[in-house]
């Protein structure tokens, strides 16, 4: 899939499910455009850990919970999709949360992550007010 991105990215689907790349996440991942609500900041995460995207994946993050090690320091893992199952939005505390189910390979094995992460919108080091993912809890675990 990653192959398939970099060569036409106009005519792929993209990884989150959500269309076209060029039309969906890709405007997101390049920085021309800041995702709007929580879930198109979750939609793009998602797709930032297919191609693994670092820099996406900490720009994004709210820096208080920031991890020091690297977010897509794990080999062999293939995202295999995702799909959203709520996403709840907090107007008056600018906040949000996006339920998912996102599922993944590790050595041919399927396992999937079912995830609420909790997003903050706030102003980033430039004064750009945009949505952070800050955590999650896992409701199976
Ligand atoms: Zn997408």
């Amino acid at each position: 899939m990653i192959e398939k991105l970099k060569g036409k990215p106009a005519l792929t689907d993209c990884p989150c499910g959500g269309g076209t790349y060029i039309k969906c996440c890709q405007r997101f991942i390049s920085g021309a455009e800041v995702p709007k609500n929580a879930l198109e900041l979750m939609r793009s995460r998602y797709t930032a850990f297919v191609l693994q995207d670092e820099k996406y994946l900490r720009d994004s993050w709210f820096p208080d919970t920031l991890p020091e090690e690297p977010i897509t320091g794990e080999d062999g893992v293939k995202w295999i999709g995702l799909q959203i199952v709520k996403h709840v939005h907090v107007a008056a505390a600018d906040q949000a949360t996006v339920e998912f189910v996102a599922r993944f390979k590790v050595s041919g094995r399927a396992h999937r992550l079912h995830e609420i992460s909790n997003f903050v919108r706030q102003a980033d080091a430039a004064g750009v007010v945009r949505w952070f993912y800050v955590d999650g809890s896992f409701p199976d675990q």
